[in-house]
């Protein structure tokens, strides 16, 4: 159900009231609104205290990491509490509204190719009162759009898993007076350098995947009562699978003794990975004896045309080049160490796995902090440089095999497999303190298109 939009008349008056820095707006009264008559009203379903409790993930495919947190909290609800709940996860932005916000995948992925504008682009948007101006613009348009896509799915609880699903959600909750009535929860999935759009004061619960994202949070103002760090949330198909390498080397038909370095740019494939693949090809070959001393997997994601160029090239040592993968699972238990961006998805599933890491890149911004988390808990190691890179890999699988333990042990212990259950346990009890939600009135306000 997608409404129309209204005609927008005064920006500054929405400003205003949502309380934006600079628009003289503090915390507002909520909006009166003058309901006409019953016509104007969309009563939904009443709901009865033992009801299934409708659960909203809001999400966007910018990245592979948001959407595979949504579905880690939405396996693991089911996991946990079976018909209890039922999961929706939604790109609210791309069904309910325009442009800009139903057409984030692809201004992410062109501006994250274009490293130097996605980096003016996190910064300039740092400071609160420039982001909340820029959202509150876009709540003047789209407000109407998101109460429509919410009402579609009557939550009685809304997760957030993106950095931009905060404000405009949570300013229609409040415009609809059910922020009491609705529990909303943030999960960041970034590990440490995240946006600050990611902190809103108005969430009941903000889960924090690291300390140090903790600590920022307190310093952009929100309570400690507020926080809760568990880990960043993986699929529990991932974080309970008890792997045989010998089997799974069997299963992917690799080589059952080399060891293997798996070779990915997150998602979509990015980072310098033709340029590794190239030369691992050479180093892990072993010129005097005639043979390779490993074996490479090259994980291009999305990115086909990465994909069909390594698998065009000539190899000296055994390379099987995959497209998207839907069982990393698999091929990362199959495998001995990592080359990655610094995805933050990526990192943590290595970590569960005990996979020593190689940081090739960064996006800059959210996750440049992962590097140093990375780093200074001794999982891992940065270089941008491809020959460093197989240069290491290569100690690796010969004279330092020390080191490679010693950075699977303590991949091991920073590795909190356990997060998505805890976020989930956490937001069930966060439900049961409510008491029963026994209605949650979603009603067709006049909300934002009375302002303006
Ligand atoms: N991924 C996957 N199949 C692939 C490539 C990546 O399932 O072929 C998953 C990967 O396991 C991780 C996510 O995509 O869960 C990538 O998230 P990350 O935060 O590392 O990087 P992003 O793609 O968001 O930049």
């Amino acid at each position: 159900m997608v409404m129309a939009a209204s005609p927008r008349k005064s920006i500054n008056t929405v400003f205003q009231r949502v309380g934006v820095y600079g628009f003289g707006g503090s915390i507002q009264k909520r909006a009166k609104y003058d309901i006409q008559g019953e016509d104007d009203i969309m009563e939904m379903e009443q709901i009865g205290a033992e009801r299934t409790k409708n659960v909203l993930i809001l999400m966007s495919d910018t990245g592979g990491g948001h959407r595979a947190s949504a579905e880690a909290i939405r396996d693991a609800f089911k996991l946990e509490f079976g018909d209890q709940y039922r999961i929706i996860v939604k790109d609210v932005w791309k069904e309910y509204t325009g442009w800009p916000l139903n057409n984030m995948e692809n201004q992410y992925k062109f501006m994250v190719k274009h490293v130097q504008l996605w980096n003016v682009a996190f910064h300039s948007t740092s400071p609160r009162w420039i982001h909340s101006l820029y959202l509150a613009a876009i709540a003047a348009f789209y407000a109407k759009e998101v109460e429509a896509g919410l009402m579609e799915y009557k939550p009685d609880i809304i997760i957030s898993v993106h950095p931009l699903m905060q404000h405009i959600p949570l300013w229609v909750l409040k415009w609809q007076g059910l922020q009491k009535k609705v529990i909303f929860v943030t999960v960041i999935t970034d590990l440490n350098t995240c946006h600050r759009t990611w902190f809103h004061p108005g969430v009941n619960r903000l889960y924090c995947p690291s300390d140090e994202v903790a600590k920022r949070a307190l310093l952009d103002g929100l309570e400690e009562s507020q926080l809760r760090v568990f880990g960043l949330p993986i699929r529990p198909s991932f974080c309970r699978a008890v792997l045989s390498k010998d089997d799974l080397r069997v299963e992917l038909e690799m080589d059952p003794v080399l060891p293997a370095v798996l070779l990915m740019g997150g998602g979509e494939g990015m980072g310098p990975v033709k340029k590794t693949a190239k030369a691992l090809g050479e180093t892990l070959f072993d010129q005097e004896l005639s043979r390779p001393i490993g074996q490479l997997i090259v994980i291009c994601g999305r990115n086909e045309n990465l994909a069909n160029t390594l698998k065009s090239l000539e190899w000296k040592i055994p390379v099987k080049v995959r497209g998207f993968e839907t069982q990393m699972v698999k091929w990362m238990g199959a495998c001995d160490c990592i080359i990655t961006k610094a995805g933050p998805g990526t990192i943590t599933e290595a970590l569960i796995r005990g996979l020593p890491i190689i940081l090739n890149d960064y996006i800059p911004g959210q996750e440049k902090g992962n590097v140093p988390y990375v780093v200074d808990n001794g999982a891992g190691v940065f270089t941008r440089s491809p020959k460093e890179t197989a240069r290491i890999v290569a100690g690796w699988f010969t004279t330092k095999t020390d080191e490679l333990t010693r950075m699977s042990e303590n991949a091991l212990q920073l590795a909190k497999p356990d997060a998505v259950f805890d976020i989930v346990r956490d937001i069930h009890e966060l439900a049961c303190q409510r008491g029963p939600m026994a209605s949650v009135p979603y009603m067709l306000t006049s909300s934002f298109s009375e302002l303006i």
